[in-house]
């Protein structure tokens, strides 16, 4: 889980005696490596993704490509996936494995990230290869190793791809003035639902993912945008043993009927569609929202997403469209997933984001906190602070109004001391910080049933 003596839910504090503080430069660069010597060394490989920096007999730099450094590995990789390649039924899942082969006998990925993004019928994904640099700290490109076995969850991308086909009537129904609202947003963004099968290396190391976006190659997106991929399952774990006792520890014991987690899984994958909403331009001449901002761009823009996101679930079950969830489940569900996500801090954007919805929905009584720190909500004052909170956040991007907006976020973007008390006490009730997948062979084919 650890890959290494470091705690990474933790701060990467040392858990095993002997070891100080985790180097910056992991095992990618040499231990003794300074940014000036770094910095002098003038070869144009020193900075790819797929090669790790060494010394030569004489103390001297050089770059190393992964499938020299990483040969026998890369063999063993290489035989498993035309293994798999033979084995495939669909031709886009057998052509995707063949390059992918190539590409980690060659560190040329271009064409097997292609062949993925051509992929679309298959109902087997399988995501490898060194891609997230999360890892380096030095200078965060070196990626590392990782792959996630996925099977579609086809009724649910059916679901989804309604619901997208109707972004553009969402769009008009915005709670903000008309010529904020003149953007259309696009109705093609390629997004799917999957259970998880396996995680293995990178992404099963530490805090696990719930969705994945990529290619992260900029050459991929100009040419065939990305494939973004919500995994159903780990969501759903992450709601069972994490989730759902933070929001029975916090909030009044009449809403633990609320919080369900297809409330969760609606609330978290459409937050994601809600990026492709709202405002790009300003409407004063100003340029782009994202231009324009600047600092407060992503803090906003996260806000943004996270409450259309909301927004529009309560449309959807309000037109009968989601079915399964209430509005009253999906605000519950969001309020306690808030609790969730700043549980260990909101210095980052994100953070920030979350922290300006939660005092926003405070401030406008959409709910209250007793003396002991358990939450109430009222469901018609929630309701107008969505509205209301969508209003402002278009509003700002649109006027391009960035003083405004860093001034609100410098007012509003922190966790209240009060909050802090309350989010101390998930800590000492024990609720799990992240999960631990139990998988592999033995839990897939091991019972013969
Ligand atoms: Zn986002």
């Amino acid at each position: 889980i650890q890959y290494g003596p470091w705690d990474r839910l933790d701060d990467n504090k040392p858990f095993v005696e002997g070891y100080g503080e985790k180097p910056a430069v992991c095992n990618y660069y040499p231990s003794d490596i300074t940014a000036e010597e770094f910095d002098a060394f003038a070869v144009p490989d020193k900075d790819s993704w797929y090669t790790v920096l060494r010394r030569n007999e004489d103390g001297s730099l050089k770059t190393v490509w992964y499938h020299e450094e990483y040969a026998a590995e890369v063999a063993e990789m290489c035989t498993l996936l035309e293994q798999a390649a033979a084995l495939a039924e669909d031709e886009g899942l057998k052509n995707y494995l063949l390059k992918r082969a190539e590409a980690f006998r060659t560190d040329e990925y271009l064409e097997s990230d292609l062949a993925w993004m051509d992929m679309k019928d298959s109902r087997i994904d399988f995501v490898v290869g060194p891609i997230e640099s999360y890892d380096d700290k030095f200078r965060e490109t070196k990626t590392s190793y990782e792959s996630f076995i996925l099977l579609k969850d086809e009724a649910r991308s059916r679901e989804l791809t309604k619901f997208i086909a109707m972004l553009p009537d969402l769009q008009k129904e915005l709670p903000c003035a008309p010529e904020y609202k003149t953007f259309v947003p696009g109705t093609s963004s390629d997004l799917n639902v999957y259970d998880v099968v396996n995680y293995a290396g990178d992404c099963n190391a530490g805090s696990k993912t719930i969705a994945i976006n990529l290619p992260n190659d900029e050459r991929v997106h100009q040419m065939k945008g990305t494939r973004r991929l919500q995994l159903r399952n780990a969501m759903q774990a992450k709601f069972d043993k994490i989730m759902m006792p933070i929001g029975q520890l916090l909030m009044d014991s009449s809403l633990t009927e609320h919080l369900k987690f297809d409330a969760f899984f609606w609330n978290v994958t459409f937050h994601e569609v809600a990026h492709g909403l709202g405002i790009k331009e300003t409407i004063n001449g100003k340029g782009s929202v994202d231009a324009v901002m600047g600092t407060e761009k992503t803090s906003w823009e996260e806000a943004k997403a996270d409450i259309l996101g909301l927004f529009m679930v309560c449309r959807l079950i309000e037109k009968g469209e989601i079915t399964n969830i209430s509005v009253e489940d999906a605000i519950t569900t969001y309020i306690a997933g808030i609790f969730r996500s700043v549980r260990f801090g909101a210095a980052s954007s994100h953070g920030n984001a979350n922290m300006m919805c939660f005092n926003y929905m405070g401030k406008s009584g959409a709910f209250t906190r007793n003396a002991d720190g358990v939450y109430s909500i009222d469901f018609t004052k929630a309701k107008e602070a969505i509205d209301g909170w969508a209003n402002l956040i278009i509003t700002t991007q649109g006027d391009g109004n960035v003083e405004f907006a860093a001034q609100y976020r410098k007012e509003n973007g922190n966790i209240t001391p009060e909050l802090q008390a309350d989010l101390d006490r998930i800590n000492e009730a024990g609720i799990p910080r992240d999960i631990r997948f139990i998988q592999g062979p033995e839990i897939l084919f091991g019972e013969n049933k």
